[in-house]
């Protein structure tokens, strides 16, 4: 079988992380639960920024909130790397931006999951996530946006939200724990 992961969000705790970075850099704390009532993808309000200024803490935090210490989703690396001895076959599907594709590989590489010859897709946009998933033949897709999750309802393949407060309004199988797949692989007698 073929399964398909996004990155952020999906795999890492790419927002949280960007969360406890931006409390560092404004010399603020924000509650945690404050951080988890949010039900769109953007943190910037927390810290009372606008969309611009928000949009220009990200870019200029952005190489830290990458390629510092995110931390994966707990069994995220041990349960792709147990896809892999099955015989599964394992690809991710980022929409960074395309400067950072090289680096982006780099480091989940480096952070133990694994990365297959031709395994890894970087630098579309959001929209585009379909097409290549399409191309792919994927069976599994696993990502944690409305906006990429919403374009997938049409393909023949089982998508599953990454369970987050902000898509928890769409009504399609999610996974809250990476524990779980191997669970949901064995159940369907892939
Ligand atoms: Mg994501």
């Amino acid at each position: 079988m073929k399964f398909g992961f996004d990155i952020d969000d999906t795999l890492i705790n790419l927002r949280e992380h960007a969360f406890n970075l931006y409390q560092k850099k404004l010399n603020v704390s924000v509650e945690p639960e404050k951080f988890q009532a949010l039900t769109g993808v953007p943190i910037h309000e927390l810290f009372g920024l606008t969309r611009e200024e928000g949009g220009r803490m990200w870019n200029t935090m952005r190489d830290e909130i990458y390629y510092t210490d995110c931390p994966p989703f707990p069994h995220a690396i041990e349960a792709l790397q147990e896809l892999i001895r099955q015989g599964h076959e394992v690809y991710y599907i980022t929409a960074r931006a395309p400067e950072h594709c090289e680096r982006t590989k780099m480091w989940i590489e480096k952070a133990g999951f694994p990365v297959q010859e031709g395994s890894f897709y970087c630098g579309m946009g959001d929209a585009e996530k379909v097409h290549i998933i399409r191309r792919l033949g994927l069976d599994y897709y696993f990502d944690d946006k409305p906006a990429v999750l919403d374009t997938l309802t049409e393909l023949p393949l089982k998508v599953y939200a990454r369970d987050n407060s902000y898509n928890r309004h769409l009504d399609i199988p999610r996974i809250t724990t990476w524990s779980e797949l191997l669970d949901i692989v064995r159940e369907a007698g892939e």
